[in-house]
């Protein structure tokens, strides 16, 4: 009892100083609390002027991005959204640019038919029907148009169905002999009609490679009909090499042959050589962009051989 006296004693004696100490204290920690909220306020300002200059266009690069010292962490951080965010909008501007090129080449593709063909009928319609030497002409003419349109208009409706996606696969293992027999018996007659010889070097029967046959087909058909197409004399062969794990599928020509610095740009969407020859012969340009993303969709892609004047030869490999 009398220890709890002294200690009560004390305190009491020290209720000055205590009072004093806790005033002190409260008026340090006031101070402390002013001091460093003027400093977030300042900070919270320079953070808003860097976002109104982002939303300005102010900055060419992220270099321009300076925040004060204790800042860094944040600078660094805005940095690196501001050079994301910048990449991005490239992005959709690079998007942007090739989607309205498209457009404006599909306009383009689509005139060309039309107008001959109006053209044509026009000229029928203004007397040229009743002439026995050109009348028919006009119309076998209008009729190679209506086709160029068809071809056009498929193979738009192919590279729309590969932009978003929607063109499926289905791989399965299948014999290759039987199904290059089938494509090239059914393109004899158009190689026939140019006198050109195409032939299937001899496939092992029993060899099946792995693929989406039905796409696969459409790769062979565009491939060999362009050989046809940009061949005058000679010979188109299907040629099947066998490796180890997979097999390899060439189409080669004795055609006009490709200029080497073509070679890659040649399954670029609407890309022709020789643009007037490409129509004559009912061309499109989107044939090669189309076998392209076929056979990348195969996990492979297309090799091109070629010499100016002495042939062509595309080739892919498919796994055994
Ligand atoms: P196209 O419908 O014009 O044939 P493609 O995409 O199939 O379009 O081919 C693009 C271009 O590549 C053709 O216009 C042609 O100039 C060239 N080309 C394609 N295959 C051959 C080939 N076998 N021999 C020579 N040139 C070819």
């Amino acid at each position: 009892d009398v220890t709890l006296i002294i200690i009560f004693a004390l305190i009491v004696k020290e209720i000055p100083s205590i009072i004093l100490f806790s005033i002190c204290l409260v008026v340090v920690t006031l101070i402390l609390l002013i001091v460093t909220g003027r400093k977030r306020l300042a900070e919270l300002d320079e953070i808003k002027d860097i976002i109104a200059n982002i939303r300005n266009n102010n900055y060419e690069t992220a270099e321009g991005i300076q925040l004060s010292k204790n800042l860094e962490g944040l600078q660094e951080e805005i940095k690196g959204m501001f050079d994301k965010a910048k990449s991005d909008v490239e992005y959709l501007k690079r998007l942007e640019r090739i989607r309205s090129e498209f457009l404006g080449n599909v306009s383009h593709e689509l005139r060309t038919p039309i107008f001959s063909i109006q053209g044509f009928i026009e000229t029928l319609l203004n007397g040229a029907i009743d002439d026995p030497k050109v009348n028919k002409k006009f119309l076998e003419k209008a009729n190679q148009h209506t086709i160029n349109l068809n071809n056009l208009l498929n193979d738009l409706i192919d590279i729309s169905m590969i932009e978003s996606g929607e063109m499926r696969m289905s791989f399965r293992y299948f014999p290759v002999r039987e199904f290059l027999e089938n494509i090239v018996n059914e393109m004899q007659s158009a190689a026939k009609e140019k006198n050109l010889q195409l032939i299937l070097e001899p496939v092992r029967e029993n060899l099946r490679l792995f693929g989406d046959k039905t796409k696969l087909k459409q790769v062979l058909v565009n491939l060999i009909t362009n050989s046809i197409k940009y061949t005058e004399k000679g010979t188109v062969e299907v040629i099947v090499k066998e490796e180890d794990k997979y097999g390899e599928i060439t189409i080669k020509d004795t055609g006009i042959g490709i200029p080497a610095e073509d070679t890659s740009r040649i399954f670029e969407r609407f890309f022709r050589i020789d643009k007037a020859r490409s129509r004559e012969v009912g061309g499109t340009g989107l044939g090669l962009a189309i076998v392209k993303h076929i056979i990348e969709a195969h996990g492979s892609k297309v090799d091109v051989k070629s010499e100016v004047g002495k042939g062509s030869e595309f080739s892919f490999r498919l796994k055994k």
